[in-house]
């Protein structure tokens, strides 16, 4: 990759892999990581894993894989401006979201419930622990091995009692230090992908309005330019071209703000990166903006009765799962009762987490009702 900042990741100056293994040919240490995320299991499974609404409900809906395709393409535009390693948030924006459980945000706050005397469940880490122990693909090792800075850029977010069991990537919240310049530009490429696909299919599925949301002032300041400058336009195309503008409008800003952060920093190597504050961020207008649009969608979409309905279903399914399993782990498929044996807790969230909507949903029937022929 050429024209790297002094201060981004690159193939030279990582701190590697857990198992050293000889540079790939042809190919980047970061292009590496991509393909084997991308060859992985937890991957595939994500186009049958759900963000807000439950997979079966539409075909249209973004599932956690195309929001993971969404957050990779905003996160290498925004790299390439700011000559940081694309292929390194491509890598972590294709991971960031395997350890996520069936039925998004409702499935993860159910296990996390069931897990609460066995320290608790973290969507991070079971990323961590997707890339690092669960997939079985390579001889000679267990995980994707992949290099520190992908990993540590899949671990967001991790508490301090958790971060002393992780090693390397612990550290950093130990030590209260930031992570690279490509993790933190990644978080932020996802707050702009969900926070305006989840616009577009709240407005696709009728449980908000562009009324509502006219209300909101990112929106109504974006609809209006676009009325303006397509004055004949209506519909879903008014709406599409809507987000299109805010979502530019986001990423300029966050280049630009990136930008100035970096410059009166005065980075000059990736190790000021982790002394340094949070240096990718949008402008302060922008921060307000997002905002009151995420209360919004958490006041009218997240919490619209019809979605808590799907949630409190989802969150019955996932429970009753891990009642039964922990009740007799011999209804457990083989493979997960051997490792019941070490670390019973564990081994029934590595499964619950491992599911799909689809699965999860099969796997209550298979478990629950009887069908007469
Ligand atoms: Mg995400």
């Amino acid at each position: 990759m050429h024209n790297l900042a002094s201060y981004a990741v690159s193939s030279e100056n990582s701190r590697g892999r857990r198992i050293k293994e000889k540079s790939p040919p042809g190919r980047s240490e970061f292009q590496r990581d991509r393909d084997r995320i991308i060859h992985s299991t937890a991957f595939r499974r994500l186009e049958y894993k759900t963000q807000v609404f439950v997979n079966h409900e539409g075909d249209l809906f973004r599932t956690r894989l195309t929001h993971s395709l969404e957050v990779a393409q905003i996160g290498r535009s925004v790299a390439r401006n700011l000559r940081l390693n694309e292929d390194l948030v491509e890598a972590i924006a294709l991971a960031h979201d395997l350890g996520h459980t069936p039925f998004g945000h409702a499935g993860q706050e159910a296990l996390n419930e069931c897990m609460k005397d066995h320290n608790g469940f973290e969507h991070n880490l079971q990323s961590l622990r997707v890339v690092d122990i669960l997939e079985e693909r390579y001889g000679a090792f267990d995980g994707l091995n992949l290099c520190f800075e992908t990993r540590e850029g899949i671990l967001k977010h991790c508490a301090k009692k958790n971060a002393r069991k992780l090693g390397d990537v612990g550290e950093r919240f130990l030590a209260n230090q930031r992570p690279s310049l490509e993790a933190q530009l990644t978080n932020l490429a996802d707050e702009i992908a969900y926070n305006n696909h989840d616009v577009d299919d709240g407005l696709r599925s009728g449980l908000i309005t562009q009324e509502q949301l006219e209300e909101v002032s990112i929106f109504s300041r974006h609809l209006a330019m676009s009325k303006k400058e397509y004055p004949k336009i209506s519909g879903r195309k008014l709406i599409h071209e809507t987000v299109r503008c805010m979502i530019n409008t986001l990423v300029v800003d966050l280049i630009k703000q990136s930008t100035a952060n970096i410059a009166s920093a005065r980075l000059d190597s990736l190790r000021a990166v982790s002394v340094a504050p949070y240096l990718i961020s949008f402008s302060e207008e922008i921060k307000k903006d997002q905002q009151e649009l995420k209360k919004f969608l958490h006041n009218s979409l997240y919490h619209h009765y019809q979605v808590a309905r799907m949630s409190n279903k989802a969150q019955h399914t996932v429970k009753m799962l891990f009642n039964v399993f922990s009740e007799d782990t011999r209804l457990l498929p083989p493979k997960y009762q051997v490792k019941s044996h070490e670390n019973k807790y564990q081994a029934i969230a590595d499964y619950i987490a491992g599911m799909t909507d689809r699965y999860a949903i099969r796997e209550y029937r298979r478990l629950f009702t009887i069908k007469e022929n």
